[in-house]
């Protein structure tokens, strides 16, 4: 394992440089605004009728068309939702300067061959493990976001360096950066995201529910043992892992944990890990969702309006309204 350090950083490389980020949503307003208090020269592009172009100008940057805000950048970062990456870059890349550097925060467009930069431009990586809200919460506060780097095409021969220093320059660096590949971020990243961090856990939240309402318990009983209770526990990981987790619950939490967990991880949902990783590195997985894309995203919405009129939701609307201490 390689990992880059603020000590290890040389940012004298984008000094006097235009930085170029494409995109004002979650990622793209933290890199905007935390490389503009790093000191550097940044530029967003977005859509003139889009609706993040006056939020851009109220937070004191510079905005441009992307055709016009990538002309003279040493780095275009494109920071929209993967899924518009390939004709974005598309109506581009003709105004990209020769040896720029095209930056991404999650490999997805590059590893899966939607974007095929021009040869003369270096390709790069920074992604930080985190939201774009906490990576400039953390930078505000004088901490930072670790990030992944990766160098798909080096053609200056200066990819690397001008890639940590735009790290260093949106708060990573001081949380340190791992050197890894597209392939590696792109593959693990969906893959965590699909089996554990959002597909897996709401599934077992939601069939945890289900089983304890059908046997006759009031849903707001379940709501709080399987929802509301999962952030005390997903806190005690995040802050020490399994360690941590069991030196604050009871002992009867732990024995339970222990014999019952592997029960419902068996070696079944252990198989269908695999098939989901097996989908994701074959490809299976990308080719499905750029098609689901270009059909308009019927499937997604059914989905994901099944997953918003689940009696959990309801209930969980009603019994966190009365928590008026959550946030939104
Ligand atoms: P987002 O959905 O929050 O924001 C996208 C922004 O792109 C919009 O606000 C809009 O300003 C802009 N946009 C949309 N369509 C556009 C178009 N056609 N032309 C120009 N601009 C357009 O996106 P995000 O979640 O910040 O994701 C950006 C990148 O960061 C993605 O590659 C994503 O995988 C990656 N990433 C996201 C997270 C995360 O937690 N959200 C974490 C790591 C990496
Ligand atoms: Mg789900």
């Amino acid at each position: 394992m390689q990992m880059y350090l603020e000590a290890d950083v040389d940012t004298s490389c984008l000094s006097d440089q235009q930085v170029t980020i494409l995109g004002y949503g979650s990622q793209g307003r933290a890199h905007a605004l935390n490389l503009k208090d790093s000191g550097f020269n940044v530029v967003v592009g977005l859509r003139p009728d889009g609706g993040s172009w006056a939020k851009a100008e109220a937070d004191g940057l510079t905005v441009k068309a992307p055709s016009d805000a990538v002309k003279g950048a040493a780095i275009v970062a494109f920071l929209t939702p993967d899924m518009v990456q390939k004709s974005l870059y598309q109506s581009v890349v003709d105004d990209i300067a020769d040896g720029a550097t095209l930056l991404f925060a999650h490999g997805f467009a590059v590893h899966f061959k939607q974007v095929e930069p021009r040869a003369d431009l270096d390709v790069v990586l920074i992604a930080p493990k985190g939201p774009g809200g906490l990576v400039r919460r953390q930078y505000e506060q004088g901490h930072g976001v670790p990030c992944l780097v990766a160098v798909h095409q080096d053609a200056t021969g200066d990819a690397l360096g001008l890639a940590l220093a735009y790290s260093a320059g949106i708060g990573g660096a001081r949380a340190g950066v791992i050197k890894t590949t597209f392939a590696e971020e792109t593959e693990t990243d969906l893959f965590g995201e699909q089996a554990v961090l959002c597909g897996g856990t709401t599934e077992l939240i939601v069939a945890g529910f289900e089983t304890l309402v059908a046997a006759g318990y009031q849903p707001e009983v379940a709501y709080y043992e399987v929802m509301h209770e999962l952030k005390l526990i997903v806190d005690l990981l995040h802050e020490g892992g399994l360690r941590k987790m069991h030196k604050f619950i009871s002992d009867t939490a732990a024995w339970g944990d222990m014999i019952s967990g592997p029960r419902v991880v068996d070696a079944n949902s252990r198989a269908a890990m695999q098939a989901i990783l097996t989908e994701i590195q074959d490809g299976t997985f990308a080719r499905n969702w750029i098609a689901e894309n270009e059909a308009g995203m019927p499937e997604f919405r059914r989905m994901m309006n099944d997953d918003l009129e689940h009696p959990i939701e309801k209930v969980g609307a009603d019994l966190r309204g009365r928590m008026d201490w959550l946030e939104e």
